[in-house]
């Protein structure tokens, strides 16, 4: 693993030289590893509510501008089968953190799911009791995402009033536990993170043996208290990107639609510094403007002569027709055979 202080510099490299090379060698740490498959998650946007009030989001309950909406178990079926029929081997439910979404309730929705489509399914539903995950593991959830947002307990708290950083953790571990590939990740230049914040967000996602790692740029989002700071930067997060491909080369990690907002060929650069995997929009089109996390949202479409297989495609890659499950691991404690990852670090001139 490279030193913290190595992340902190590598994060703050500017000389395009040997940016360049950091994110060429995540993309063959990343062609070693995992291969050349693209994953294609379909993302479904199951309810805009939300009972918290994160200081960067949208959804966040003081946001009275946001109509609110959740949608129905039937019509949840219906996107997961039309998405399947496209050929999408995962779907991901998204929600925020809606008091309706029962256990019970979410158990019975994957149990329908799986009756009705082959599909792996990934929850990313926010925070619940440890017996809760394990319920909805029972019933055939095959992932969670939690991301932890930043490993600053000062700043976590911060940004999420009434929640804590310790109680986050703690979930991470329950979904561990209840025998989910989880996933977690961090926004990049959220206001008062340092690059120093950012390397301990590697270094924890490692730690964790994170199974997928969502990295992307802070948005402002004009109905929320950061509605005055400044976006996180592109290449910031492209180097992070990178940098976490080289602490986890196993994991999934996606080109978040984030940062296709926030610069045009961002889906591109990020499968070019690590990323396999692209979440394509899969929530029925009359809720999609009001899942809005930031504004002028640019997500991925899996048809047309621009969707996201077409630079699949281009980029000499193939689309996955698998799950994309992770592979059975390769952690900590059993080191993988690590003889290419040395020579692809070798390479890289940094
Ligand atoms: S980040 Fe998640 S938990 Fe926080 S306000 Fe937004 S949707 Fe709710």
């Amino acid at each position: 693993m490279i030193s913290r202080e190595k992340l902190i510099e590598l994060l703050e490299e500017r000389s395009p030289a040997r940016v360049r090379a950091l994110l060429d060698t995540a993309d063959r740490t990343r062609a070693y590893a995992v291969g050349e498959s693209v994953h294609l998650r379909a993302l479904i946007e199951i309810s805009n509510v939300c009972r918290r009030n994160c200081l960067y989001c949208g959804l966040r309950a003081a946001n009275r501008h946001l109509p609110r909406y959740r949608m129905a178990d039937r019509e949840i079926v219906e996107a997961v089968l039309s998405a399947a029929a496209r050929g999408r081997r995962t779907v991901v439910l998204q929600s925020g953190e809606d008091s309706a979404l029962t256990a019970p309730r979410v158990a019975r929705m994957i149990r329908r799911i799986k009756d009705a489509a082959d599909v792996a399914v990934t929850l990313s539903l926010g925070e619940y009791p440890r017996d809760d995950y394990f319920q909805m593991r029972e019933a055939g959830a095959d992932r969670y995402l939690l991301k932890h947002e930043t490993v600053d307990p000062d700043l976590y708290k911060s940004l999420h009033p009434g929640m804590s950083f310790e109680r986050r953790i703690r979930c991470l571990v329950w979904l561990k536990e209840a025998g989910f590939q989880a996933g977690s990740g961090m926004m990049v230049g959220l206001p008062g993170q340092s690059a120093a914040t950012l390397a301990d967000d590697i270094i924890f996602l490692r730690r964790l043996d994170a199974d997928m790692a969502g990295i992307g740029p802070f948005i402002p989002h004009p109905h929320t208290p950061l509605k005055h700071s400044s976006p996180g930067g592109a290449d910031l997060c492209l180097k992070a990107v990178a940098l976490t491909r080289l602490a986890l080369p196993f994991a999934h990690i996606p080109a978040t639609t984030a940062l296709a907002t926030l610069c045009p060929n961002g889906t591109e650069r990020a499968l070019k510094a690590g990323a396999d995997v692209i979440m394509p929009l899969a929530t029925p089109e009359k809720y999609r403007r009001l899942y809005e996390i930031y504004p002028d949202r640019s997500p991925s479409s899996d048809s047309g002569p621009d969707s996201v297989i077409e630079l699949v495609r281009r980029l000499g890659r193939t689309v996955s027709r698998d799950y994309g499950h992770t592979a059975p691991r390769l952690n900590l404690l059993a080191p993988f055979d690590i003889s290419a990852y040395k020579r692809a670090l070798q390479r890289c001139p940094l």
